[in-house]
């Protein structure tokens, strides 16, 4: 994309809106995004998200189509498919998935019949709404009993998982979440599951990229179904994806529409995602997940996803010296949760003081939290989009520096204002997309 040529037909048919894009894009590159489940595509990745396959349909699997002129389409989705494989070591992947959400619905869908009973984390301990919130379609079809971590450790309560487990029998047991700064212990999930005889389901959503490089254990060999996004750390394009280590047999005689008889799970989920929940698929994304998979595969992507912990690890060292209080005490991943009560400002107050400065994070619960979701007492913070643009250990530390200004002294406009210059100048020395506007 030269910059001369850069949406040149937008710009000379929709002014209005690419001015909004130019605006987006001048956001992106001049503020420090530090929103753990964001990150920033590559040009190849993009290229393909805004191609021309968004124009084909192709309801269906690769081969099995219900629309004529789906052969370059079905190249794309069976690259897309064998790479997920071979990155995460599986023998089964559906990329059709439009979202995380939808993904966690098809294989709950599959898994499961309405009414039955399901565990998963609870939202306010990190869990997900699609892990059985009573605002999501899991909470209202699922019976849902929610475990949480422990008040000392902000890990796993893994005696409360086995007493509920032991107590309401679920069906199925949901591991994973959107705010867990530790590793997710599949193994121990795996126990408690095989002795109620539960389904075990990872959602990695959050953690796949490092899963898929080594540096956070896989959950293959332990769970029945691991569903993920595509956008987080593993930094492809917005949309979901659902994996089986290995395939089973069937254990339910269910009977896939169409097909007729079906053998293997993965015949279900198939069928599940279409025509269960979806029409046609996103094949645009479908050809971009092929590409950011292709990505993920190299080694410069290992060495991507190294620095992401480790520059998630000076920030967890640096905001415990300057006295933060840190859900877990630090972090494995890319995730660190900061409980900021002893600071005396809520969650709410801290992304608007940050935002103001030009660094954006989320409002987050914390276990056990006092206050509401809208105002909450912490923060979540991630360090995937700030390392994609190159900035490392001692970048990190003047960052920490930054919010602890704002937090420490977030009514005072005009600290805010001289924290977001400093923000704008570090902004500058870590291009992004900048040829693009
Ligand atoms: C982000 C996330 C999802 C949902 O992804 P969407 O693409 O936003 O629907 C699901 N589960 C977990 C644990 C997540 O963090």
């Amino acid at each position: 994309m030269s910059k001369s040529g850069a949406f040149e037909h937008l710009r000379n048919s929709d002014q209005e809106m690419y001015d909004i894009l130019a605006r987006e894009i001048g956001r992106e590159d001049g503020t420090l995004e530090l929103i753990a489940s964001e990150n920033f595509v590559s040009y190849p990745v993009m290229e393909m998200a805004g191609g021309v396959m968004t124009n084909k349909y192709a309801e269906g699997y690769p081969g099995k189509r219900y629309y004529g002129g789906c052969q370059h389409v079905d190249e794309a989705e069976n690259l897309a498919r064998d790479r997920a494989k071979q990155l995460f070591g599986c023998d089964y992947a559906n990329v059709q998935p439009h979202s995380g959400s939808q993904a966690n619905m098809a294989a709950l869908l599959t898994f499961l019949e309405v009414g039955d009973t399901i565990m998963g984390l609870d939202l306010a301990h990190g869990g997900h709404l699609t892990h059985g919130s009573p605002v999501n379609f899991s909470g209202r079809l699922f019976n849902v009993v929610s475990y949480q971590v422990d008040k000392e450790t902000g890990r796993t309560d893994f005696d409360m998982v086995a007493k509920l487990a032991r107590e309401h029998r679920p069906k199925l047991i949901i591991c994973g979440g959107s705010a867990y700064p530790r590793h997710i212990e599949f193994e121990q999930f795996h126990a408690i599951a095989a002795e109620v005889g539960a389904f075990l389901m990872a959602d990695i959503a959050h953690p796949a990229g490092l899963v898929a490089t080594g540096l956070h254990p896989s959950p293959m060999p332990w769970c029945d179904v691991v569903t993920t996004t595509t956008h987080k750390t593993l930094r492809g394009p917005r949309g979901g994806m659902i994996m089986m280590g290995k395939d089973k047999e069937n254990p339910w005689g269910k009977v896939a529409p169409k097909s007729g008889r079906v053998k293997n799970i993965s015949e279900l989920i198939d069928s599940t995602v279409m025509p269960g929940i979806q029409g046609g698929p996103l094949m645009h994304v479908i050809a971009a997940k092929a590409v950011a998979f292709g990505e993920a595969l190299q080694p410069e992507f290992k060495q991507y996803s190294r620095q992401i912990v480790a520059n998630a690890q000076v920030m967890a060292e640096e905001f415990l010296q300057m006295d933060y209080n840190l859900i877990s005490g630090g972090t494995d991943t890319h995730v660190i949760l900061i409980d900021l009560t002893n600071k005396n400002i809520s969650g709410k107050k801290a992304e608007n003081a940050l935002e103001a400065a030009a660094i954006t994070v989320n409002k987050n619960m914390v276990p056990f939290d006092t206050r509401s979701p809208f105002v909450t007492s912490g923060i979540r913070v991630g360090t995937p989009a700030i390392t994609t643009r190159g900035m490392q250990a001692d970048d990190i530390r003047l960052i920490c520096k930054l919010i602890d200004r704002v937090i420490s002294n977030h009514g005072d406009e005009d600290n805010l204002k001289s924290v977001k210059s400093e923000v704008n100048a570090l902004c500058q020395s870590f291009p992004l997309y900048r040829e693009m506007h």
